[in-house]
Formats: C-alpha cells, sequence, structure tokens
C-alpha cells in the first residue's frame, strides 16, 4: 500500500510535503493538509489521524470488495468522551444519505446493539429499497433494531458466532410479549391504569414490527415461512438478549455466510474497545 495522508488520507504523489509537528516528522499529501493539521488541537488531530486511517482502510475494502462501504458502529470514539451506542435518528440520517447517493452495491458494516424502533425501520427501509445488493457485515453483534436492519440485506455476511437476536419491542423497557400478557394474569381492577395502557401500545407496537418483518422477508422466503419467522422474532418468546448465531439464522432460511473480510477487522481497531455498554442492556 502507498503511503497515505494523514489528514486527508488521500494517497500521497511523489514526495509530498514532509512538516515537522511537535517533534514529529509527518507527511502531508498537500500544503493544505499540513497547515490544516498543525492548526488543530491535540484531540482534533488524534481524530484527523483516525479518520484518515478509517477512510484508507474503507478505500481498500471498497476496491476489494467492489462496492460502496457504510459502517454503522457503536463503539466509543477514541476523542469523545462519551458513548456512541445505539442507533438514534443522526444515524439514520448518515445511513439514508449514503445509500442514496449510490446506486452501486453496498455493504453495510453493523455493530449495534440496538436503538430507536422508527430509526431502525428507516434504514432497514432504505436497505431493502436499494436497487442495487446490500450486503451486511457482523462482525460480533447487530441485536434488536441492528437485526431489523439485517433482515432487510440481500446477504448478511458474519462469523460462525456473530449474534443476531429478537427484534420484539422494548415499551418503557419493558417487552412488549410481557406487557400484553398482564391482563391475562390478573384481574383488571388490580393493574393500574397507566400499565392497561403500556399494554394497548404494546400491542400495536408489536403488530407493526411483525408486519415490518413480514415485509422484510417477503421476498426472500414464501410467505408461511415469513410468517412464522416473523412471529418467532417479535413474540416474546426468547429474552430480549438471547444470542442467535450463525447456524440458527441459517436453519431460518436466511441468506447468510461466513466470513468477515480481514480489513473489517482493521477498522475495529480504530474503535475504544471496553467502553460501551453490552447488548445486555438493548433497547428496541
Ligand atoms: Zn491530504
Amino acid at each position: 500500500m502507498s503511503e497515505r495522508c494523514i489528514y486527508c488520507g488521500m494517497e500521497i504523489e511523489g514526495k509530498g510535503i514532509a512538516k515537522e509537528i511537535d517533534g514529529d516528522k509527518i507527511k502531508f499529501c498537500s500544503r493544505h493538509c499540513s497547515v490544516m493539521f498543525d492548526g488543530l488541537e491535540k484531540k482534533g488531530r488524534m481524530k484527523a489521524v483516525i479518520m484518515a486511517e478509517r477512510n484508507a482502510i474503507i478505500k481498500d475494502l471498497e476496491e476489494e470488495r467492489g462496492t460502496k462501504v457504510i459502517t454503522m458502529i457503536h463503539r466509543r470514539e477514541p476523542w469523545e468522551e462519551t458513548d456512541e451506542n445505539q442507533i438514534n435518528i443522526e444515524d439514520t440520517e448518515h445511513v439514508l444519505m449514503r445509500i442514496r447517493q449510490t446506486s452501486e452495491d453496498v455493504d453495510l458494516i453493523l455493530h449495534t446493539p440496538g436503538g430507536f424502533v422508527l430509526a431502525s425501520e428507516m434504514i432497514a427501509m432504505a436497505v431493502k429499497n436499494h436497487p442495487a445488493k446490500v450486503t451486511v457485515i457482523i462482525p460480533f453483534y447487530a441485536m434488536s433494531g441492528g437485526t431489523l436492519i439485517a433482515l432487510a440485506a440481500d446477504e448478511i455476511i458474519m462469523e460462525k458466532d456473530s449474534v443476531l437476536g429478537p427484534v420484539d419491542p422494548q415499551i418503557g423497557g419493558m417487552p412488549a410479549g410481557a406487557l400484553i400478557s398482564l391482563p391475562e394474569k390478573k384481574p383488571v381492577e388490580t393493574i393500574s391504569d397507566d400499565y392497561i395502557m403500556l399494554s394497548e401500545e404494546a400491542k400495536k407496537s408489536l403488530i407493526r414490527v411483525q408486519k415490518m418483518v413480514m415485509w422484510l422477508l417477503e421476498d426472500k422466503m414464501n410467505k408461511g415461512k415469513a410468517e412464522k419467522l416473523a412471529e418467532f422474532l417479535t413474540g416474546g418468546y426468547m429474552t430480549h438478549d438471547t444470542p442467535i448465531i450463525f447456524d440458527v439464522a441459517k436453519s431460518f432460511g436466511l441468506n447468510v455466510k461466513q466470513g468477515v473480510p480481514g480489513k473489517v477487522y482493521d477498522l475495529f481497531r480504530t474503535f475504544e474497545f471496553g467502553a460501551c455498554s453490552r447488548p445486555q442492556s438493548a433497547k428496541y
């Protein structure tokens, strides 16, 4: 691999521009990049270097796979104090924009414990509606809303022990299935108004997610199979953090393959590990 500029990630043509910054001799592609980098604060420099490294890895991966690579990775950024660990609306806009900007095949690298229902649904719709092939790559886990997005893809690449999870909605941190069955378990006058309303809300939410999963699966398997799988994944038959590994996903009839490209792991080396909450606290 040829040398790349640490500010913009572009390949350095010829000798480039060498500049001494804080005692280190650093090479840039242009005077512009050297000046921009020199003007950054310490954390800004850290971010610039890491982003340039990521862009270089993504470019290599795109060349290797002949795709457009989009990432949705929920790990702590080394230059940030707070954790970026759920699917939120900013993600939706970022991913939607990137998908809409290309008509090529897309590789979407997913690493998430889940997040807001609406945000996940919007990304899943964009994945399904993309005119070219979309492959979702899951090196470790894509739980809950992440699984919903994976169900929308033409192909899922994971490892033998990467995991997907159930997509039953969580209402106020409680599983929809349990809320729905609450009025069957005790006399209705002993249940608070709040819980009766939550139970109604859970019913609507569950039907909606079930219909969405059916729609995502309709072109991938026959109707009976899709109905059964949608019911299994949304009905609350297992806890929300139950891991669905490769063999199980395959037995569902999903188009899963093994073999996450090595460069995806190179990309993960540029993130902080161990700082974010793990999927056991996943909300849908
Ligand atoms: Zn540059």
